[in-house]
């Protein structure tokens, strides 16, 4: 049953999505979250959720459509591709997990290859990674736009480049309440220009424990990782967080790879999530079979660039999480996800910005945006300073077997084994003291 349900509103999700070519703005799609609170051991006593009740399914179709599901189910819809749901007869208790405000707002911005997502409940605000350093423009003018004048959390998952380099913006646009970050010292330029950034509003980083809850409006977001900040691996110090609205649930994941999941799954914290922020740019490193099970998404959203010379995301991710039932939003594709909840009822809309747009990291991602991408990389990779952070943004290959590393866009990087590919987001001397010879073919 819940399986049916699930695959049904994915397809019809896929469709409304795909109706409204996932890159026009205004394009919306609910859906009741069918089975997600029960699971849950954190759920407050006297809420029981409609686990295993029919779900009302939409036709994408048509503005007006009507079909009949499995069950007793019934359709309809408006001009604006929505799938929406009845509340299961009888079975929600709306105090005190409904909460009364306006909604939880989450917006996974488009930042190229990299990751930001920003989240706003009751006024309060959270912006979790701010992409790379050329996305700097889109942060600033994404808070501005937005009338945020105090960013009351700033989390920088882990220090690498796709996700701290934009974040040094946020403080030169808008005060910032706590900023939090797995270590407090990095030797990375966008590290250190984070920290200097935030010591401007006289913020100092913070570093989070498992277990932490802080609230955010009427939502509240729980750390359920790093476990231990202990990994060589940076993506496995990702700060891992679940935010609960009402009966919603939504996992921020970093670049956490199988690693991380795994110590997070035996700490015991539930994971299970409506929707996933994919780890690791659905790299094949992470969101293991275990992981993806528990979790058990409804929905998935990759932040990737479109063309990317690593291939996010990964074939074996996106059989996975087809093979669970998820269905699968991408900032590659969609532009920036926007996601909304009610407590009950998620809702999601796409928008890409036209090129052209000097606040869109659309417009550096572009298809000319790629080779500037490409040759800022290699071209930073034997400079230093003002560069450097091209240089992470492009980042290198590392094949853990020959110990070579290669620029990504290498004929060697295609050839390589899966499994011996790994991407690394240091400096080029970093690759070289963790024992790395660079390629005699790309000369990175
Ligand atoms: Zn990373
Ligand atoms: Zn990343």
């Amino acid at each position: 049953m819940k399986h049916r349900s699930i695959t049904l509103l994915s397809l019809l999700l896929a469709a409304a999505m795909a109706a409204a070519g996932c890159s026009s703005s205004g394009s919306a799609a609910s859906v009741f979250p069918s089975a997600a609170a029960s699971s849950d051991p954190q759920e407050r006593s006297g809420i029981s959720n409609g686990n295993g009740d029919p779900v009302k399914h939409a036709d994408s179709s048509a503005g007006t459509g009507h079909i009949t599901g499995s069950d007793d189910s019934s359709v309809s819809i408006g001009d604006i591709p929505s799938i929406t749901a009845p509340e299961a007869a009888g079975s929600v208790s709306l105090s005190p997990d409904s909460p009364q405000s306006g909604g939880l707002r989450i917006e996974f911005f488009d930042v190229g290859q990299g990751d930001s997502a920003l989240l706003t409940c009751d006024g309060v605000s959270m912006l979790i990674d701010g992409g790379p350093k050329k996305a700097s423009s889109f942060v600033f003018s994404a808070l501005k736009k937005r009338g945020i004048e105090k960013l009351d959390y700033l989390v920088a998952t882990h220090a690498h480049e796709d996700h701290i380099g934009g974040l040094a913006a946020a403080p030169h646009a808008a005060d910032i309440g706590r900023a939090f970050s797995p270590v407090l010292t990095d030797t990375t330029e966008a590290f250190r220009d984070l920290v200097k950034a935030l010591k401007e509003k006289n913020v100092s980083l913070e570093v989070p424990a498992a277990g932490d809850v802080l609230p955010l409006g009427s939502a509240s977001v729980e750390v359920l990782g790093p476990v231990s900040a202990q990994a060589d691996n940076k993506n496995n110090t990702s700060i891992v967080l679940r935010v609960t609205y009402g009966q919603t649930h939504f996992l921020f994941t970093g670049d956490a790879e199988r690693e991380e999941e795994e110590t997070i799954l035996n700490s015991g914290r539930s994971v299970q999530a409506d929707v996933l922020k994919v780890g690791h740019h659905g790299s094949s490193s992470s969101t293991s079979y275990l992981w993806l099970r528990t979790v058990d998404p409804k929905y998935a959203v990759i932040s990737c660039a479109q063309g990317n010379s690593y291939g996010h995301p990964h074939e074996d991710v996106t059989s996975r999480l087809r093979d669970a039932g998820t269905e699968v939003l991408r900032t590659d594709q969609c532009g920036t996800i926007t996601c909304v909840s009610d407590g009950k009822v998620i809702s999601f809309s796409s928008e890409k910005t036209p090129s052209g747009d000097p606040y869109a990291p659309g417009s550096g991602v572009s298809s000319s945006g790629q080779k500037n991408e490409k040759k800022t990389s290699s071209g930073a990779a034997v400079s230093s300073g003002q560069s450097g952070a091209g240089s992470a943004a492009g980042g290198y290959i590392l094949n853990t077997s020959s110990r070579v590393f290669h620029l990504p866009d290498c004929s060697s990087v295609k050839k390589m084994k899966d499994h011996n590919k790994k991407e690394f987001h240091g400096t080029r001397d970093e690759a070289i003291a963790q024992g790395y010879k660079p390629c005699g073919n790309c000369h990175p």
